[in-house]
């Protein structure tokens, strides 16, 4: 498909069944975030409306129908995402009003029914986009189902997840899955060395399989600095004392008033300091050419000098638990990063650099 990293599984019988034009009436795509799900989204989107012969999977991109659909203006490409950062830009009394803003409400799933009833105005299918579909209220979810029980003819529903175990079993019975699998480092590189050139394909290995990492990073300086600062945060802590970390924790915690968003940054930082560790723990086993992160390679070493071997493998695996508890369940953040302040490993001279 068009412009689409990885996913060969299942994209090319995709494609082909998008350009005939048969396809089922709704599907999830579920994956990790940056891997690529609202990508395919789109192409899927573009497609199905494309006007150029003969069409190809992922559309001509340069029709205006294409062009529209990239833009966010086709009049038959709904997006339907949560109301809270409109609301934010509108001043944060509203938002505290309307607390439903942080869910995609009944209201805009009601507006979205009306809409799909209409029939193509441009393109030949209506298509929705529900990102993140886990972000449906209650009410939503059930009038979704409506519309998964008897879906206009036109119509294709696309809900895209990170989290599809937080939808309802019925509406997960109704729709097809698309699961998104982490892309192999060489497809990650070819992509890169073709759109950005040779000197960009050192981001494949960090991206560690979602190739919308390598992208952001490969044309995204603040995106590097960002991913830096994070780094130097995790050394800052392995050589701080308690009393700091829990501090740490406290700031943290405390640092967001949208749940959904605090819960963002807390899930950066476990993936980041997770694979900071798992680079340590296949250093001490002697394989420091499989680390991540080769420009950190003398932090790296101290902590595999440092930390009992064991250690640094229990601490990655836990790492990557404790990062599926912030997206799927409802723990604790200040008790989840005090639980990570305890248990990070000290080391005075890991320098932050
Ligand atoms: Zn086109």
């Amino acid at each position: 498909m068009r412009d689409v990293i990885g996913q060969r599984r299942f994209l090319e019988k995709l494609g082909e069944q998008a350009i005939r034009g048969d396809v089922a009436h709704a599907y999830e795509l579920s994956g990790p975030r940056s891997i690529g799900k609202n990508t395919v989204a789109l192409r899927l989107a573009q497609t199905l409306n494309c006007t150029a012969e003969p069409r190809i999977a992922g559309g001509c991109g340069a029709c205006v129908s294409c062009m529209k659909i990239e833009k966010g203006i086709h009049p038959d490409v709904l997006m339907v995402t949560r109301l809270v950062d409109q609301i934010e830009q509108r001043g944060k009394r509203e938002g505290e009003r309307k607390a439903d803003a942080k869910l995609i409400s009944i209201e805009q799933i009601r507006a979205m029914q009306q809409d799909l009833a209409l029939r193509p105005l441009e393109g030949r299918k209506r298509v929705v986009v529900i990102d993140d579909a886990a972000d449906l209220s209650e009410h939503a979810e059930v009038a979704l189902l409506k519309t998964l029980e008897e879906p206009p003819i036109h119509a294709v529903l696309l809900l895209v997840t990170p989290t599809p175990a937080r939808l309802l079993e019925t509406i997960r019975s109704r729709i097809q899955p698309l699961p998104f699998r982490a892309v192999p480092r060489d497809e990650i590189e070819a992509a890169l060395a073709k759109r950005f050139g040779a000197g960009a394909t050192r981001f494949a290995a960090v991206a560690a399989g979602r190739p919308g990492v390598a992208i952001t990073l490969a044309l995204d300086e603040a995106a590097r600095n960002a991913r830096a600062a994070l780094e130097k945060e995790f050394y800052t802590l392995v050589a701080s004392r308690l009393t700091e970390r829990f501090a740490w924790a406290a700031d943290l915690a405390e640092s967001e008033r949208d749940t959904q968003k605090r819960n963002e940054q807390i899930e950066t930082r476990l993936v980041s300091w997770g694979e900071l560790l798992r680079d340590a723990a296949v250093t001490a086993a002697g394989a420091a050419d499989r680390a991540t992160r080769p420009e950190r390679a003398t932090e790296t070493r101290k902590l595999a000098e440092g930390v009992p071997t064991r250690e640094l493998v229990d601490l990655a695996q836990s790492f990557e638990r404790w990062r599926r508890d912030v997206i799927e369940t409802t723990v604790s953040a200040r008790m989840l990063l005090e639980l990570v302040a305890l248990k990070l490993p000290y080391r005075a001279d890991v320098v932050a650099a």
